[in-house]
C-alpha cells in the first residue's frame, strides 16, 4: 500500500494512537474508495466523518438542488446554496475540510442505469439514500459485485444500522421483504437523528476496512432516539432471497471470504 505522507502523517496521528488501529490501518484507509449514496443530513454526514478519517476516495451520487428546509439537517451546505445541486457543495466543503483526499460528485440519482458502474469502482458503499427504489438498486448491485455495504435508514426518530456483506449476512431484501410505507419526502426530522445514525455509519465503515472493533455484521441495530433506546436484533438471512440467495447458497468466494480475516485488507486500487 501507498505509505503516508508526512502531512497526512500528522491529520491522522490521533486515530493511529488508538488501540488495534495502526499505520497499515490508515493506509488501508487511503487505498480505499466509498460511495456514497446520498449528501443530506444522513450521507453528507457520513461523508464528512469519512473525510475526517482520510478514506482516499469518495464518489458521493445525488441529483437535486438544495432547498432551505433541507438546512437544519444538511451540514455541508451554506445557506446561499439553495437552489444549486447539492452534490457539488458536499464536493467543495469535504475537499476545503481534507484536501488530502479525492472527492468525486455525480449529480445523479441512482438508477438502473448507473449504479453497476458506480458499485464496481468502489470498495465499499454507503447506502443513505432517501428512497428504498435507490436502495434497493444499490443493494443489488452489491451483492452481484460482492461489495460491503452499510445499511443506514431512518424514520422519524427511529434509526437502523447494518453491515452487509454479500454472501455472508442478510442483505437488504432478506431484511425488509416488504418495504415500510415510509413518505419519501414527508417525515418530520430533527438533524441530530441522521448526524447520529451517520456517525455510526461511518464508524462501521472504517472498522469494516480496518478490522478495527466489531462490525454490526448479520447483525440489525435499532435505535428509537426518542426515548435513546438501542437494541441489536440478528435478522432472518433468507437462502431464498430474490437477491443475495444464490450468492448464499453458494460456498464463499475467495474474495469475498478475505473481508472478515482480520490480516488481509479488502481495498484494492
Ligand atoms: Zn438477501
Amino acid at each position: 500500500m501507498e505509505p503516508l505522507t508526512p502531512t497526512e502523517q500528522e491529520r491522522y496521528r490521533r486515530q493511529m494512537m488508538l488501540p488495534g488501529f495502526t499505520v497499515e490501518s490508515q493506509q488501508q484507509l487511503k487505498a480505499t474508495t466509498a460511495l456514497v449514496t446520498g449528501v443530506g443530513g444522513l450521507g453528507g454526514t457520513a461523508a464528512l466523518y469519512l473525510a475526517a478519517a482520510g478514506v482516499g476516495k469518495l464518489i458521493l451520487v445525488r441529483g437535486g438542488n438544495l432547498q432551505r428546509d433541507d438546512m437544519n439537517r444538511q451540514i455541508l451546505m451554506t445557506d446561499d446554496w439553495v437552489g444549486q445541486p447539492r452534490v457539488f457543495k458536499a464536493q467543495e466543503t469535504l475537499q476545503a475540510f481534507n484536501p488530502d483526499i479525492e472527492i468525486e460528485a455525480v449529480c445523479e440519482y441512482v438508477s438502473a442505469e448507473n449504479i453497476d458502474t458506480l458499485v464496481q469502482r468502489a470498495d465499499i458503499a454507503l447506502d443513505c439514500a432517501f428512497d428504498f427504489a435507490e436502495r434497493d438498486l444499490l443493494n443489488a448491485a452489491c451483492v452481484r459485485h460482492g461489495k460491503p455495504m452499510i445499511e443506514a435508514a431512518m424514520n422519524g426518530m427511529e434509526a437502523y444500522l447494518t453491515t452487509i456483506v454479500p454472501g455472508q449476512t442478510p442483505c437488504l431484501t432478506c431484511l425488509f421483504p416488504e418495504k415500510p410505507e415510509w413518505d419519501r419526502w414527508g417525515f418530520g426530522v430533527i438533524g441530530a437523528v441522521p448526524g447520529t445514525l451517520a456517525c455510526l455509519a461511518a464508524l462501521e465503515a472504517i472498522k469494516l476496512l480496518t478490522h478495527l472493533g466489531e462490525p454490526l455484521m448479520g447483525q440489525l441495530l435499532t435505535m428509537d432516539l426518542a426515548r435513546a433506546e438501542f437494541a441489536k436484533r440478528r435478522p432472518y438471512h433468507d437462502p431464498n432471497c430474490p437477491v443475495c440467495g444464490d450468492r448464499t447458497r453458494q460456498t464463499l468466494s475467495t474474495q469475498l471470504s478475505t473481508i472478515a480475516t482480520p490480516t488481509r485488507p479488502i481495498a484494492s486500487r
